[in-house]
């Protein structure tokens, strides 16, 4: 049996999801038609105070309507270096939104709302105008690190005042909600457009929303249908989205327990140079010269156990539901022979 820590997208339906899949009413989405992603996208909304929610098949595709929707082309986007969209989605920033990103240097992958006042191009006929601000929460090169409420508020305010907009890339918001005891209300209040991801830790085989006003998600349904993403009978995959909205957000405190376990057994071995705070369910560490992680990856992987190598010294280990308190504890049983 292997044990795999890859990412939280490895997971696979549980029995109660599926049978929630097999007993969705369908239509065609793309007429409006199929009740269980009208069901989804109203949840989901309501969920966090929004307007209006729209289904997706990926983060990478919410993520980018969202830019999309909130620039014109040659504007600038402010986001931070490590962020999915500038590192993860292919370009799409410039190829999509043909706009071009201000990087910030952020904390594990958070900014603040001072670095984003030091962004913000002048009224100058030679800048970009800067138009959005995006941030991610939890961050995933951060080590699922989270954002302090005050310091999202803070960066609304710097928004409000130069007239930009504000979006979350939420992959795992949930994991930050849980780990940070916020709501999903407050976010709601503070972000034009909030991005989830179903299929991350909560679960779900495939699928994001995107969450906005009323016209800014009848923009994004034209963007969608754009980039291919308009779906017919997709209400099976949103049964499975809506179930685990439902059924898979109180759990994720036990990946954070987890997490903490299998970081305290890593950061014995002398082969770990650093491990970045874990504050959610990723675990991220650095070797130090004596193993390179593709060599440890290796060596785990004979005894059933699978790491992600991020990087020529950087491991990620990703807690999700398919793995057990036992599983958890067999792996640091295998840790501790290393
Ligand atoms: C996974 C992820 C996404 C979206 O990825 P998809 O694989 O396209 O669903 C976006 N942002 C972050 C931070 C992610 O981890």
């Amino acid at each position: 049996m292997t044990i795999d820590f890859r990412s939280d997208t490895v997971t696979r339906p549980t029995p109660a999801m599926l049978e929630a899949m097999h007993s969705a009413k369908v239509g065609d989405d793309v007429f409006g038609e199929d009740p269980t992603v009208n069901a989804l996208e109203q949840y989901a909304a309501d969920m966090f105070g929004m307007e209006a929610g729209i289904f997706c098949p990926s983060g990478t595709m919410t993520n980018q309507i969202a830019i999309k929707c909130h620039t014109q082309p040659s504007d600038e986007v402010i986001c931070e270096k490590q962020s999915h969209i500038y590192q993860y989605e292919g370009g799409g920033i410039a190829s999509n939104a043909g706009c071009q990103v201000k990087l910030v240097e952020g904390d594990r992958g958070r900014i603040t709302a001072a670095q984003v006042l030091a962004a913000i191009n002048p009224n100058d006929i030679h800048k970009a105008p800067s138009s959005l601000v995006s941030l991610e929460n939890t961050s995933n090169r951060g080590g699922g690190s989270c954002y302090e409420w005050e310091e999202m508020e803070a960066i609304r305010q710097v928004c409000n005042q130069h007239h930009l907009k504000l979006h979350l890339d939420g992959a795992r918001l949930f994991n930050a909600l849980v780990a940070k005891n916020q709501t999903t209300r407050q976010y709601g209040a503070v972000f034009d457009s909030i991005s989830i991801c179903l299929s991350k830790s909560l679960g779900a085989p495939v699928g994001s929303i995107l969450l906005g006003n009323k016209s800014f998600i009848t923009q994004a349904r034209r963007v969608r249908k754009r980039f291919g993403g308009g779906m017919r009978q997709a209400g099976y995959i949103a049964a499975a989205g809506l179930y685990a909205l439902q059924n898979h957000i109180q759990r994720l405190k036990e990946d954070h327990v987890h997490a903490q376990q299998i970081a305290r057994a890593v950061a014995q071995k002398k082969f770990v140079k650093n491990i970045l705070p874990v504050e959610t369910n990723i675990i991220i560490f650095e070797l130090n010269d004596s193993i390179t992680a593709a060599t440890l990856v290796a060596r785990l992987k004979e005894k059933g156990v699978l790491w992600y190598a991020i990087d020529v010294h950087k491991i990620r280990i990703v807690l999700h539901l398919d793995i057990t308190a036992s599983m958890v504890q067999q792996t640091i049983d295998i840790i501790q022979t290393l």
